[in-house]
């Protein structure tokens, strides 16, 4: 009979990540430094929306300087541009960053690279990016750095594993490969990148140990294209139609987890997974960068 699975809880590494910034805040508290947070928030997309409410809320349950900044969606680039501008400039702000989408009459590469790479805290700029391939300490996209908290906090074999990742984005796959070939601890994986080009993708993920999905299709992978006791962590939010539910929706991952589960030996389950990380990571960020700043 095989071991059951682990269930890869994000909300107890959320909080672990959470407890052991507060000594980091309490000594930058003694040196006159509040951890300074923007978010500037452009529209009124829904997902956004309550995306930066909870960044707000935990922040200030951390005593962050807190501030977010909601424009019209009709704001023009430059107007936004001006704005990131004055934001660099400020010594009580530590982190700036601008939640995307933004509108499609802005350029987000020009506005991600007008923020000072001092205060990127998303991890986005390409001098973050730059680093994090050449394995120099920077910003790391909070959404793989979570990932990597994960693995860490449930010790998770990565050494000479071979680590799949479904999905090329510059905020999730891309970094997430990046992060996990590196000659460091909690990585040194061999790994493979997989996209929409990939012919055959059951034929690489069948041969994952540790399988990344961040595709963005619902429940896109099922049992059929999982190794025996895999790791298999899912990054995906979809919201799918559920007539059953009071909302008339519900949240599926990328992976078919009911369907995936007992052939893994741990899985993250959507919701209560990886997306609980990503705000508990921006706040590693922006407390790091308030430390940068006391150098
Ligand atoms: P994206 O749409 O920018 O990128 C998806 C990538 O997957 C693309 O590179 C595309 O080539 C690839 N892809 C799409 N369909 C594919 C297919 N059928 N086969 C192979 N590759 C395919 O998305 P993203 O921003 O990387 O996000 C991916 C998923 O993760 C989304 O569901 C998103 O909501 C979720 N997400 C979650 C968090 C979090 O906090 N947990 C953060 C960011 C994104």
């Amino acid at each position: 009979m095989p071991n059951s699975p682990i269930i890869l809880a994000g909300k107890a590494v959320a909080e672990a990540v959470k407890e052991g910034l507060k000594d980091r805040i309490a000594t930058l508290n003694q040196h006159g430094i509040i951890p300074g947070l923007t978010v500037i928030l452009v529209g009124e997309d829904p997902g956004s929306q309550s995306y930066v409410r909870s960044k707000e809320r935990q922040s200030g349950k951390l005593g962050f300087k807190s501030e977010v900044i909601r424009l019209a969606a009709e704001t023009s680039e430059a107007e936004v541009l001006a704005l990131v501008e004055q934001l660099n400039q400020d010594e009580s702000i530590h982190g700036i960053l601008v939640q995307l989408p933004l509108p499609k009459h802005i350029d987000s590469q020009k506005v991600i690279e007008t923020i000072s790479s001092s205060k990127d805290v998303d991890g986005f700029h390409p001098v973050s990016m730059g680093k994090l391939v050449l394995g120099l300490e920077g910003f790391v996209p909070c959404t793989p750095a979570g990932i990597v908290e994960m693995i860490k906090y449930y010790g998770i074999e990565t050494r000479g594993k071979h680590l799949v990742v479904i999905g090329r984005s510059n905020i999730v796959g891309k970094p997430m490969a990046n992060l996990m070939l590196q000659k460091s601890e909690h990585a040194n994986c061999t790994v493979t990148l997989c996209h929409t080009a990939t012919p055959d993708m059951s034929l690489y993920t069948k041969m994952a140990d540790i399988l990344v999905v961040a595709a963005g299709v619902p429940q896109y992978v099922g049992p059929d294209m999982v190794k025996e006791g895999a790791v298999v962590i899912d990054v995906g939010i979809n919201r799918i139609e559920d007539p059953e539910t009071e909302k008339g929706y519900r949240i599926v991952g990328d992976v078919d987890y009911e369907a995936v589960v007992a052939k893994t030996s741990a899985i993250t389950p959507v919701p209560g997974g990886v997306g609980l990380m990503t705000v508990a990571m921006l706040l590693s960020n922006t407390v790091k960068s308030a430390e940068n700043s006391l150098k």
